[in-house]
């Protein structure tokens, strides 16, 4: 979705929103650490975030990955910056091309700085030579499909500053006319250069009405991190500094948390002042830190720790090929970037109802679903790498990962225990140390509130209800066993398989179970989880490979923990099982005698 639509969105219901900034780390570790920091971030609902575009094309390929990665995996609405600096008209459409593949509509034109090195721009032949050019350009080849933002400065672009500080109004008047230009050739956003005078800021979008232009201007916020950072990067901007915030930095400069926390009351008041301006969009440079950014926008009541909403059970994704997909099944709930990987070239989405699936085309398997990042391998490689002497050290694990005393799971992507678990974990715990080696459930629900901070989704005002669902490994003994109890428990049903595809059930093979349904005022009823039997047999695959790809492959080749967990792999069943009693049933009392 377009940027400009969400402000316009927002603006309607009087909404603030806020954005995020980040640029390209340099190593590999901190591309990953940025993607976790991400995360968290988007877990806030930002209205999208950005990527900036290294000075002279030089993390091309990194940005145009992180974009990606950003609009697909983290699924935020991702705004791409990109400059024409040293970039031939080729290059510029290849980026674009690239993104436009990824379902992502959002850009930031810019001219760019001149490469690390060289003081002035130089237009490259074929090239373009302003932010206006590259403007025309995108709305000449590409049309409506992308949302285009362009910089605008409140204090005009550096260059129209003289070295002592302060523009004159001529130049003033001729950078704003320059931006109009900009917007008048089809940007539609304007965000603005960091500042740390507000009322400067204010006078600017003040001027910019003056001579017409009318799209919304956010204001790019920058908070003071550290005295150093901010010298340098105010010197580089040519920005003003208020005599009272140089007063505040000079006697606490040395102090690195007397100076952040400095920049979280600085950077809460100006955005209060601006926001009691009527300007409801704020945009924070965040340097890919989190804790000073999230800081602002909890002082400004913006965001809630305690009350963060999920659109959906699982994270919806903002491209603009998925926006309209509301159903998966249920397999994959811990398991998103393997599920959005193997349906990556679905021409269409699952809407309202996951319909007649009888062949869903999922994307082979490939190595890319057991990757996994570098954090969490070492997390996985110390929890799970243990030496395993009989089926009784796995069922251990299994059972102490439900207790919390082990945070990472192989058949996991998410980060510990999701909050929804938490209140069935000892039942979990209980019926794995009775060998069912559990990969996947959700409680019972019944009506409960749709913002409820364990359960809820969908946002505040509506109701969600669920069946109670477990996903399991266990031997054939104990599933024939499992199998008998259900006969006197007509309101479960379960569909069992083994690796080589043996089925077990008491369902039709193409009998969709919604499992998570909600009701919400004026809508009609949404159910974004269902149990598939035929995803089921597709999924089956992915779990059975985990044993090996996901586990075994942390031992070292002749290693006999990969035999205990090859014998597992080769002779267990994995089974779905669901309560469709959401209101009296007790799945887990079928357990007890087992
Ligand atoms: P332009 O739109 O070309 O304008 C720059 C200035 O030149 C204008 O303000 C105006 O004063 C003058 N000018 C240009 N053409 C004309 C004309 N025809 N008539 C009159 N005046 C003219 N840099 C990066 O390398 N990567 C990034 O990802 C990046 N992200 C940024 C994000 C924001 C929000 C901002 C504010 C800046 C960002 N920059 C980035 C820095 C930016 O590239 C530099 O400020 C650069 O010097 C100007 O880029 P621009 O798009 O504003 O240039």
């Amino acid at each position: 979705m377009k940027v400009i639509e969400k402000i316009r969105e927002a603006a309607k219901e009087d909404r603030t929103v806020f954005s995020f900034e980040f640029f390209p780390p340099k190593t590999e570790d901190g591309v990953e650490n940025l993607f976790e920091r991400m995360e968290r971030m988007a877990s806030h609902n930002p209205s999208f975030c950005d990527i900036t575009w290294g000075a002279g094309g030089s993390t091309a390929d990194l940005t145009l990955d992180i974009s990606n990665k950003m609009q697909n995996m983290i699924c935020v609405e991702t705004m791409m910056h990109l400059t024409c600096t040293n970039m031939p008209v080729e290059k510029i459409d290849h980026a674009l091309d690239t993104i436009k593949q990824n379902g992502i509509q959002n850009v930031l034109a810019l001219r760019g700085d001149p490469p690390h090195g060289q003081d002035k721009f130089v237009q490259v032949a074929g090239g373009f030579a302003c932010g206006l050019d590259l403007v025309a350009h995108i709305r000449a080849k590409y049309g409506d499909y992308f949302g285009i933002t362009v910089a605008g400065y409140p204090e005009a672009h550096p260059d129209m500053i003289s070295s002592e500080g302060g523009v004159t109004l001529e130049n003033y008047l001729s950078d704003l006319a320059y931006l109009k230009r900009k917007v008048d050739a089809g940007a539609d956003l304007i965000v603005t250069q960091l500042f740390y005078d507000t009322d400067i800021f204010l006078k600017f979008v003040h001027d910019c009405r003056q001579i017409g232009i009318t799209c919304p201007i956010v204001p790019g916020i920058m908070p003071i991190n550290n005295y150093k950072g901010f010298v340098r990067m105010t010197g580089f901007c040519k920005t003003k500094i208020p005599d009272e915030i140089t007063k505040a930095l000079e006697p606490i400069k040395d102090n690195e948390e007397a100076v952040r926390a400095y920049g979280v009351h600085l950077g809460t008041e100006m955005c209060k002042k601006i926001l009691s301006h009527g300007i409801k969009t704020l945009h924070l440079y965040t340097l890919n830190m989190e804790k000073s950014a999230l800081a602002i926008l909890m002082n400004l009541g913006l965001i809630d720790e305690s009350k963060i909403s999920r659109p959906f059970p699982w994270r919806r994704p903002a491209n603009v090929f998925r926006v309209k997909e509301d159903v998966r099944p249920i397999f994959w709930a811990n398991r998103p970037k393997s599920y959005l990987s193997r349906t990556l070239g679905w021409e269409q989405y699952p809407h309202g109802r996951w319909g007649d699936s009888c062949n869903p085309s999922y994307g082979a398997l490939t190595d890319y679903q057991f990757m996994r990042r570098r954090s969490r391998n070492k997390k996985i490689l110390e929890e799970w790498a243990v030496p395993l002497k009989s089926v009784e050290d796995v069922k251990e694990k299994f059972t102490n990962y439900c207790l919390g005393k082990v945070k990472s799971h192989p058949w996991s992507e998410l980060d510990g225990l999701q909050p929804e678990t938490l209140m069935i974990n000892e039942k979990l715990g209980q019926v794995n140390s009775k060998g069912f080696f559990t990969i996947n459930s959700q409680p019972a629900v019944n009506g409960e509130k749709s913002d409820s901070p364990s359960v809820g989704w969908g946002g505040p005002g509506g109701y969600v209800y669920q069946k109670a669902y477990l996903e399991f490994f266990c031997s054939k003994e104990k599933l024939d066993a499992l199998v008998e109890n259900c006969k006197g428990l007509p309101s479960v049903t379960y569909i069992a398989v083994n690796k080589q595809g043996e089925r077990v059930s008491n369902v039709g093979p193409i009998a969709v179970n919604a499992v998570t349904w909600g009701v919400f005022p004026a809508k009609e009823v949404l159910q974004p989880t269902v149990v598939d039997p035929v995803s089921f047999m597709v999924w089956k695959d992915e779990a059975f490979e985990i044993w090996n790809k996901g586990w075994g492959v942390l031992y070292p080749e002749g290693d006999p923990s990969k035999q205990i967990l090859n014998e597992v792999q080769n002779s267990y069943f994995l089974v779905s099982l669901v309560d469709n009693d959401y209101v009296h049933g007790d799945l887990y009392a079928m357990f007890s005698d087992i």
